[in-house]
């Protein structure tokens, strides 16, 4: 907690924080929040900005004041009245111990006088027991307890325990609001083109910009833009297809072909497209286009099947698929 004091809340979180500040003034807090909604929009960020101003004795413009006790503690990452859930190692299950140690956390009264607040995160993270665990807390809340569970997939948490959350659906800013906040941030980085990657979350496009993910990405554009030119033989692209995580490359390719969708139907694409691609995806058959993006689909199903297919066959053929489409467009008879 203590790297993120104070939280401020993002500026498209500001409809949801006036929502909650409402709450707070006419007493009318619920006990429990659950937070949904896809990665790197600032879920967790909220919870921590709604956790330390409900702790703080005296918020000043709706915010924590930075210098009452329970400032002092959060700051120090130290408050007794504050506890974080979340998987000991990242990508693990959040244990049933770590949910009893949560119910016992509940019964106890506050040491610093005011609420109790816990952060779940990610709460789809608990298995069946911690769960079952967690809901005879949430089934008997104790006064002036809040707690905050977080999720990034809508059902990936037992209907029993969202029932009983209030539940806050969260989804990524509108891209103007975005590009606001992330290009001062990210100076001549293309703000545009890692949002578009990060499927519009500004936190996780931020995230991207150390990485080599817009380089990855540019490769895999010059590849497909090299066969629908006639230039690098499929084979030769899908050998090269070979270095990237399977799900990733084709959620990817996937989302691109939607963008290219978007262009043949006559519409603006939500990715960026070169004038070579864009001109392409005008001279594109639809029934064409669909057929291929079905077999994205299919392969993508056949990947991750488990069923152990033969990757390199599977991305060679789907290559193959896209070069009758790229001669096709190019006015041949593929
Ligand atoms: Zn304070």
């Amino acid at each position: 907690m203590s790297r993120d004091f104070p939280a401020i809340p993002y500026p498209w979180q500001q409809p949801q924080w006036q929502h909650f500040m409402g709450q707070r003034a006419s007493g009318k807090l619920p006990h429990a929040f659950m937070f949904t909604g896809q990665k790197g929009i600032g879920k967790r960020h909220l919870a921590m900005a709604l956790a330390q101003t409900v702790l703080c004795s005296a918020p000043q413009s709706q915010l924590p004041c930075g210098q009452c006790r329970s400032c002092e503690l959060n700051r120090a990452n130290t408050h007794p009245d504050f506890m974080l859930l979340e998987p000991e190692e990242a990508g693990k299950a959040i244990k049933i111990d770590q949910v009893r140690a949560l119910s016992n956390f509940i019964t106890k009264t506050s040491q610093q006088g005011g609420y109790k607040l816990a952060i779940i995160e990610p709460a789809e993270a608990m298995n069946t027991n911690a769960a079952n665990a967690l809901l005879k807390s949430l089934e008997e809340p104790a006064g002036d307890t809040l707690l905050l569970l977080i999720s990034h997939i809508n059902s990936g948490v037992m209907a029993t325990i969202r029932s009983r959350c209030q539940l806050q659906v969260m989804s990524a800013p509108l891209l103007e609001q975005s590009l606001l906040w992330l290009q001062p941030l990210i100076g001549d980085g293309n703000a545009k083109e890692l949002l578009a990657l990060a499927n519009g979350a500004p936190l996780a496009a931020l995230g991207l910009v150390s990485s080599d993910a817009l380089e990855q990405r540019a490769s895999l554009i010059r590849g497909l833009e090299s066969v629908v030119q006639g230039g690098e033989s499929p084979l030769v692209i899908a050998k090269q297809w070979m270095s990237y995580e399977p799900r990733e490359l084709l959620e990817w390719l996937l989302k691109w072909l939607h963008g290219i969708a978007c262009v043949q139907a006559g519409g603006n694409s939500p990715v960026p497209f070169s004038p070579l691609v864009m001109q392409f995806s005008q001279r594109l058959s639809g029934p064409f286009l669909y057929r291929f993006i079905d077999k994205v689909m299919l392969v993508k199903r056949q990947l991750l099947s488990g069923a152990n297919p033969n990757k390199q066959l599977l991305l060679e053929e789907l290559l193959m698929d896209w070069s009758v489409l790229a001669r096709q467009a190019r006015g041949g008879n593929g």
